[in-house]
């Protein structure tokens, strides 16, 4: 496979790399089975990936984090994909590499003081609420209100596909703070603690993959949240979460990266040791092909995937790359698992195996964090 590392990766990045490798293949994969049966990760997961410096790759020093750059987020993205238990990388990663950033980038001292020490310990798990049941594409259609009395703003609305709905005790979230607004003006983001009065969370949604990550809707009946707790200006939060976007899209590449790169190490292992036509399948030059075809393609678009990053680290913008890989990757996921299936035979579609697995966990990443036909349509706004 590629190796980028010399060119793109400091010394300090292959560390946590290979720390977080070892932990992952010490402590997630032997368990995940039993999150994925039970819906969830254990809340002593955070607790040990806190502990060992593995949440705060968002977060600055001051508050307890390690705050990674870009490539940072990539390696991180990479590892928990390649782990190959989607459902553990996505509850993860919404907590440290989706809600995170919003409080590091918006939240005033206060705020950050607040929670972030939490976030980064594992204490508490943080969720990042946004889809609604009218749509998820187009932002400018949510309906959740907030209006303010005295010192708090009273919510009403509902967010639908909430990852860690269950299981997070903070959530970002976004409703809209000016009733005479359109478009995508006039909503705020707040961090808003979970209980109290007027907040429930629906029953758990039953996924076909992503198991291990719990999901559900959010319910807000005249629900009191501390003014205190609006994070950044007032009306300017669709914006503020659009400057999220080039991360987001970047961290669910490298996801999808890491779990091809999986993929095709377990599918090149399978084709060289199955036995057929007294060779192995691996003699045969269409399944030799095929899987050269697939290693050139993640090689290519890793590699766009690490440039994206470098210049992101230099300050500036990958709307266009970042666009490009989001719109593409996932797909690319998508047709390689099934490829990898089809050369495992009948043993890859038996749940239990990992290949199966990746099948399934490979199809949310070309929904969530914008479609495949929203990043197209980014692409071709920017050519
Ligand atoms: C496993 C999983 C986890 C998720 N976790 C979260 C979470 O934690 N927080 C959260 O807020 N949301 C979450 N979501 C929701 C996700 O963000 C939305 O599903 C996504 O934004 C798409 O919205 P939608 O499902 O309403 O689809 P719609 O907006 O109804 O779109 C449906 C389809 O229409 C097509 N389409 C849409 N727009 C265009 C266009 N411009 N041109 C052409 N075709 C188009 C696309 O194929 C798209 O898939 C999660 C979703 C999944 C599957």
């Amino acid at each position: 496979m590629l190796n980028l590392d010399e060119t793109y990766l400091s010394h300090e990045l292959r560390e946590f790399r290979e720390q977080l490798r070892r932990f992952i293949a010490r402590e997630v994969v032997p368990r995940a089975h039993e999150w994925e049966a039970a819906c969830m990760l254990p809340r002593e997961l955070y607790r040990q990936m806190g502990e060992l410096g593995f949440l705060g790759l968002a977060i600055p020093s001051e508050f307890g984090g390690t705050e990674l750059d870009a490539r940072g987020a990539l390696v991180f993205g990479e590892e928990i994909g390649r782990s190959s238990f989607g459902g553990f990388a996505a509850s993860i990663s919404d907590h440290a590499d989706m809600a995170a950033p919003v409080i590091v980038r918006a939240g005033t001292q206060a705020q950050k003081n607040r929670y972030l020490p939490d976030i980064a310990s594992g204490k508490r798990i943080l969720g990042f609420a946004v889809t609604e049941p009218g749509g998820g594409s187009d932002l400018t259609r949510m309906k959740t209100s907030a209006v303010r009395k005295g010192d708090h703003w009273i919510l009403n609305g509902q967010k639908t596909f909430i990852t860690n709905a269950h299981s997070a005790d903070l959530f970002i979230t976004i409703a809209r703070t000016d009733p005479e607004s359109k478009g995508a003006s006039g909503y705020s983001i707040f961090l808003i603690e979970k209980g109290g009065a007027g907040f429930t969370t629906g029953k758990q949604f039953e996924k076909t993959g992503w198991c291990a990550s719990d999901m559900s809707e959010l319910f807000f009946d005249n629900f009191a949240v501390p003014a205190d707790n609006m994070l950044g200006e007032e009306g300017r939060g669709f914006y503020m979460l659009m400057q999220g976007l080039e991360r987001e899209r970047m961290s669910m590449c490298a996801q999808c990266v890491g779990m091809m790169e999986r993929a095709l190490v377990i599918t090149l292992e399978h084709a060289k040791t199955r036995a057929a036509y007294g060779r192995t399948l691996w003699d045969l030059q269409a399944i030799r092909h095929e899987l050269a075809g697939y290693a050139s393609e993640l090689s290519a678009a890793k590699l766009l995937l690490y440039h994206a990053a470098q210049k992101k680290d230099k300050g500036e913008s990958v709307r266009l790359e970042t666009s490009m890989l989001k719109a593409k990757i996932p797909d690319m996921l998508k047709r390689m698992a099934d490829g990898c299936v089809q050369i495992h035979g009948a043993a890859g579609y038996m749940r239990g195996t990992e290949i199966e697995r990746i099948f399934r966990d490979a199809r949310p990443f070309s929904l969530g964090g914008g479609a495949s036909a929203v990043m197209l349509d980014e692409v071709a706004k920017l050519l």
